[in-house]
């Protein structure tokens, strides 16, 4: 199972994108504008959009990527997302205002987009083509709107995204009962003088991401992500210094375009 980053910072600016991860050539893991760099084929090859929250970074592509690609596809597209994630679409997106409900078009039988909710704890098992496993579990955040990660797990191992969150015990505990577990991909928008934001929010900011991680045990790479354009070096300086120097496992910024193998 290949997850590619097509995004994964905090905004744009110079080249970065915000969250959307290709996984294999047919799921996105949410459509920030990180999904806009993708072909008009490799749009028409995905089946499945994973949408962590309906905060504009995470969704901003998926709208034109229905309208693009629709017409030359076969089947519907299935969104995944929490009920209450896919309301707030419904209500603000895919409401006839801003944008057309493609639910509904050409028919409601036979519509470009599906909507496909899914709740914490439930894995949802998509196959590849060969057979081979790939599954999709929600996980708590702790944000400011309905908002879950996802656990990830394929032929290699489990891969933990937390989406936008601040801190919160589940998420450690989850982590600590994946004895497979690769890859961490953690949120940690703001340096420790954002503090305040960052708490109001609800990321982590440097300090308390760090607080949490010197007690994880089995993740052997912890990947930075959501980090705010202009602060990266800072809060992966403050991250660092803040971290027991006996820390087993290697931690470093997401970069765009990395490709992560589980
Ligand atoms: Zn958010
Ligand atoms: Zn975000």
């Amino acid at each position: 199972m290949r997850v590619e980053i097509l995004g994964c910072s905090g905004g744009i600016g110079d080249d970065r994108h915000t969250t959307a991860f290709l996984i294999d050539d047919d799921i996105l893991l949410d459509a920030g504008s990180g999904a806009l760099r993708l072909s008009r084929a490799a749009l028409a090859r995905i089946d499945h959009v994973f949408v962590t929250h309906c905060h504009l970074d995470h969704i901003l592509a998926l709208p034109l990527l229905l309208d693009s690609v629709a017409g030359e596809r076969s089947r519907p597209l299935l969104l995944h997302a929490l009920p209450e994630v896919l309301e707030i679409l419904k209500d603000h997106i895919f409401n006839w205002r801003i944008w057309p409900d493609f639910s509904r078009i050409p028919s409601v039988k036979q519509a470009f987009l599906r909507y496909a909710p899914i709740s914490i704890g439930q894995t949802l098992a998509l196959p590849d083509a060969s057979g081979a496993r790939r599954e999709f579990t929600p996980i708590p955040a702790f944000h400011v709107v309905p908002t879950s990660g996802y656990l990830l797990r394929g032929p290699l191992g489990s891969l933990l995204f937390t989406s936008d969150t601040g801190g919160h015990s589940a998420l450690w505990e989850i982590a600590e009962r994946q004895p497979d577990l690769r890859h961490l991909l953690v949120d940690c928008s703001y340096a420790n003088a954002q503090k305040d934001i960052a708490i109001a929010s609800r990321h982590f900011y440097a300090e308390e991401l760090a607080a949490d991680l010197a007690g994880l045990k089995n993740c052997p790479e912890v990947w930075v992500a959501h980090l705010k354009p202009g602060a990266e070096a800072e809060i992966m300086r403050e991250l660092t210094a803040a971290l027991p120097l006996d820390a087993n496992f290697a931690i470093r910024p997401l970069p765009q375009d990395q490709i992560l193998e589980i």
